[in-house]
């Protein structure tokens, strides 16, 4: 019998830890693809993003024990007669027994544009070739589109391509934009940016303004004419592997767990879907796309990933001051100009209005709200008025992956592949991903429909990384790659150098700038900066977290375990609280993190993990990196309706 012990990228394991039932341990160093023999005697090696295989000379439930309190966050497999895999963490498994499986040829985790655009593509091209490709869509959402958040103006390239007839076949694409207008903001005033000044990435003729969950849902209903099984209401919660190391599917979560962690009364063990190829289109900074990149170290040698945190608001306004395809971004104000962000708002169709911030999260003061700089936002002089006697009807928050070309990690490794958002396909320059997010799942649906054609599973799909690099998304993103950098550099430097590196150079300038930080390691200390003091909400144009979550229609299975996890307990008061004030209690723009006193007097973190919108802020920000988001039960979290 073997076992295996996959570790996390940047945790270290000391080795002198290891029971010593465990012999003949070797390692496999991912990063260096070295293999080597280890002993009890190596107190000083540390493993990093590496795996761990040895002879075990005691039964499963001693190993079980031992190694699932001491790598509580890590996954541990084990390899029984190289065929099945249990997970080991997963003490349910054994009371239940095995879960059920359902093949597939292809699984595709997450149903939002890059998800649903590789189903429906591998369909058509099935169809074509007169070949039968069973595909399953599963969906964390209570239904597709539900946990869907955008801005959005979408650029029809990618739709085009996937459905020429998308207009007849009743997409719903309504808005045509009419207008840009590029505002600089200062406190009191606002300077319009002379149309022949703005690069081409804020010029948005020929797009349009959509709701993208209203899209999704549109491309969720092809990809079931098409045959597609999608199933909403189901999170993949654990990659399966198979003895080789090839990802072989995932398992959804178990449903009805006790908030202890042991089965309650509804209790539904998850179930196993396996599939010849698995591709990963949770969106920006996905649960398991976290750990694959990890496992399979796909960012070596790329910059680190940078983020932004999106929230957003849908009014409906006074027909009269409503001017469907008008699109308006901002910069400056309410921002300091070392702060990246700005804003955008978007007249849709029925006097709908999208208004949103976006705020990168390498920001540094931990003061710093950004649910609060978007209500201030919205007090300005130029936007206020849009919103005299209008109705704020739903609101969220999602992450977004900004940091393009530089950060786009590996897509490929056995048996599956990144896609979307996921990877990192988003050109922060224009705030758009939906369409490069759609054209990276249909390029890997092309590999695979190669690949199945060719009788191959569970190996790598090099091609499609290949396809990407030779197609428009690749030829975008080299264009914008020194956007952000750029303007992270503060607004009026990093606007000079956008300016000639767009227009002047036109995105090919002989330099390419990295981003040197993960966004949590750009925080500093609380003690160099003053609190900031935010006006208080006024109930009609200004809002408190509380009353914002109630109209994101977000819910959770109540008594489920919290699916915010904290690797150290202590870690929220002694560093975070005492070092930087706390900034998860301003960074969540769900008010899912509370500090409160206990009965004695001391200091705590209250987690409300039943508001938690799911923008995965928390697993990306926090300074140690403590948090980290996992999936709760398939169907919880917002209920968006046409966000
Ligand atoms: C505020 C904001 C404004 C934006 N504005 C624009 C814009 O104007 N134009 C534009 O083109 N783009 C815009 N974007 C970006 C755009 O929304 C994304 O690029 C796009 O949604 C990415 O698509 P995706 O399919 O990769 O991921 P997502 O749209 O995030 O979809 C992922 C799906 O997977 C599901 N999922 C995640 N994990 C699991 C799991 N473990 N199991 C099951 N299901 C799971 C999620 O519930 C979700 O439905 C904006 C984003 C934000 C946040
Ligand atoms: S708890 Fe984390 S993921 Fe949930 S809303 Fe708050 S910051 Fe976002």
């Amino acid at each position: 019998m073997r076992l295996r012990v996959t570790t996390q990228k940047n945790t270290h394991y000391h080795l002198s830890t290891f029971p010593h039932f465990l012999t003949h341990i070797t390692y496999y160093d991912l990063r260096t693809s070295t293999n080597a023999a280890l002993s009890h005697d190596h107190h000083t090696t540390w493993l990093r993003n590496s795996y761990l295989e040895g002879t075990i000379l005691a039964g499963n439930k001693h190993v079980r024990t031992i190694f699932s309190t001491m790598l509580s966050d890590c996954p541990i497999f084990i390899t029984l007669n190289k065929s099945k895999t249990i997970t080991m963490t997963n003490q349910l498994s054994e009371q239940f027994g095995p879960r059920d499986v359902m093949e597939y040829d292809v699984v595709i985790v997450g149903g939002g544009p890059a998800g649903l655009s590789a189903a429906i593509k591998i369909k058509q091209l099935a169809a074509s070739t007169k070949q039968e490709i069973s595909v399953c869509v599963l969906e964390k959402g209570g239904e597709t589109g539900a946990h869907i958040l955008s801005g959005a103006v979408l650029d029809p390239i990618a739709i085009n391509e996937l459905f020429p007839d998308w207009k007849e076949l009743g997409a719903p694409l309504l808005t045509p934009v009419t207008e840009d207008r590029f505002l600089v903001l200062s406190e009191k005033k606002s300077y319009k940016t002379p149309e022949w000044l703005l690069p081409s990435c804020f010029q948005n003729h020929g797009n349009y303004i959509v709701s993208l969950a209203n899209v999704v849902r549109w491309l969720s209903q092809q990809a079931e004419n098409a045959g597609v099984e999608v199933f909403p209401g189901f999170a993949a919660a654990e990659i399966l592997t198979n003895p080789d190391g090839s990802v072989k599917g995932v398992a959804t979560g178990n449903m009805g767990i006790n908030h202890d962690g042991t089965p309650g009364p509804s209790f539904q063990q998850g179930m196993e879907l396996h599939a010849k190829y698995t591709l990963f289109a949770e969106g920006a900074r996905g649960h398991l796309g976290k750990q694959l990149i990890a496992t399979f170290a796909l960012d070596a040698g790329r910059d680190p990933q940078t983020y932004g945190i999106g929230i957003k608001e849908l009014w409906e306004i006074d027909p009269k001051k409503h001017q469907p395809g008008l699109v308006i971004h901002t910069a400056g104000w309410p921002l300091a100009s070392d702060t990246y962000g700005g804003s955008f708002l978007y007249h849709l169709e029925n006097n709908q209005v999208a208004v949103g911030f976006v705020l990168g999260l390498g920001y540094a003061n931990p003061y710093l709200s950004p649910y609060e700089e978007f209500q201030r936002y919205k007090t300005h002089p130029a936007i206020r008025d849009f919103f005299e006697g209008a109705k704020r009807i739903s609101y969220g928050a999602r992450a977004i992956a900004a940091g393009g070309l530089q950060s786009l990690p590996k897509l490929t490794f056995p048996g599956g592949a990144l896609i979307g958002c996921e990877a990192g396909f988003l050109n922060m320059s224009r705030i758009k991903g939906s369409h490069t997010a759609m054209k990276s799942g249909m390029l890997a649906a092309e590999s695979i429909v190669t690949a199945l054609s060719a009788g191959r599973s569970h190996d790598e799909l090099t091609s499609y990384g290949e396809a990407v690099t030779g197609s428009w998304i690749h030829t975008e993103l080299h264009k914008a790659r020194n956007v952000k950098p750029w303007l992270a550099k503060g607004l009026y430097l990093g606007a000079a150098m956008v300016g000639i590196d767009q227009i002047v150079f036109k995105g090919k300038a002989p330099w390419t700038l990295h981003h040197t930080h993960a966004d949590h390691e750009c925080l500093r200390p609380a003690a160099e900066y003053q609190a900031i003091v935010y006006p208080k909400p006024d109930g009609k144009l200004t809002f408190d977290r509380l009353s914002s979550v109630f109209i994101s229609n977000t819910n959770h299975a109540e008594n489920q375990p919290i699916h915010l996890t904290l690797k150290n307990t202590s870690t929220p008061v002694s560093i975070n609280l005492a070092i930087y004030a706390g900034p998860e209690a301003r960074y969540c723009p769900a008010g899912v993190y509370e500090f409160i006193k206990t009965d004695d007097g001391a200091d705590k973190l209250q987690i409300n993990s039943q508001n938690c919108v799911h923008c995965k802020t928390c697993d990306i920000k926090d300074p140690t990196q403590n948090i980290v988001w996992v999936t709760p039960e398939g169907g919880g979290g917002p209920n968006y309706p046409n966000m």
